[in-house]
């Protein structure tokens, strides 16, 4: 009975810490240190959601900013396992802090060009392209990728939109248009606030 006062008063200590981390993918922003690249938290979530970690998966975040998504991969399960490959070494290096102070310390990270680190990586389950997404880096992607591997990529300009579709088009998959507004204030009353449209391309290689 002593021994589960103990435990009682140990997770009453814990809970009263500080702030407590949920378990759904999508956590707000702030728990991660950004410079305002950061896969915002709905669009987020629907990029783990298309990614769906499982036990013992690899998955190569690339153009990781933050290192949101690779850290939410492996908040999923202990044994998930992550490259984050950045191309700004002052974006890497928060990454790592983030990593490491969110209970994600094992996220391998990787500073430099996506298309030059490839090789070097371990082979993946899933692969997220959420920067450098061109024609090159998805041809050098497919041609690696081995079957069955997941591969979800984000679009935020037109340019890369329309190259998305032309994948998309010739591989098969899913595109989907994330299109979100939210309430903000308008004068003195309130209006819809539109986000830039993101499209996400996912597909199984
Ligand atoms: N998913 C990230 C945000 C990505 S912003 C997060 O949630 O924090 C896109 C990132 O891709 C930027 O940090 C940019 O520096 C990086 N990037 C763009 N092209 C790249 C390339 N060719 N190789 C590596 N990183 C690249």
């Amino acid at each position: 009975l002593a021994d589960i006062g103990a435990l009682v008063a140990v997770a009453v200590t814990v809970q009263g810490a500080g702030r407590i981390m949920p378990h759904a993918s999508g956590l707000a922003d702030d728990w991660f240190d950004h410079d305002g690249q950061i896969t915002k938290r709905p669009v987020r979530a629907l990029a783990l959601s298309a990614l769906a970690p499982r036990p013992g998966e690899m998955l190569w975040d690339i153009g990781a900013g933050s290192g949101s998504v690779g850290i939410e991969w492996l908040l999923a399960d202990p044994s998930c396992r992550a490259v984050a490959i950045e191309r700004d070494v002052a974006r890497a290096e928060r990454a790592r802090g983030n990593a490491d102070r969110l209970g994600a310390g094992r996220l391998a990270i990787r500073a430099g060009e996506a298309l030059d680190l490839l090789d070097g990586l371990p082979p993946p389950d899933a692969v997220f392209v959420g920067g450098g997404g061109d024609d090159a880096l998805l041809a050098a992607l497919w041609g690696r990728l081995p079957a069955g591997c997941r591969l979800v990529a984000h679009a935020v300009t037109l340019e890369t939109e329309a190259l998305l579709a032309a994948w998309h088009h010739a591989q098969g998959g899913s595109l989907l248009r994330i299109e979100l507004s939210e309430a903000a204030p308008l004068g003195r009353r309130r209006g819809w606030k539109a986000s830039y449209p993101v499209v996400q391309w996912s597909v199984t290689r």
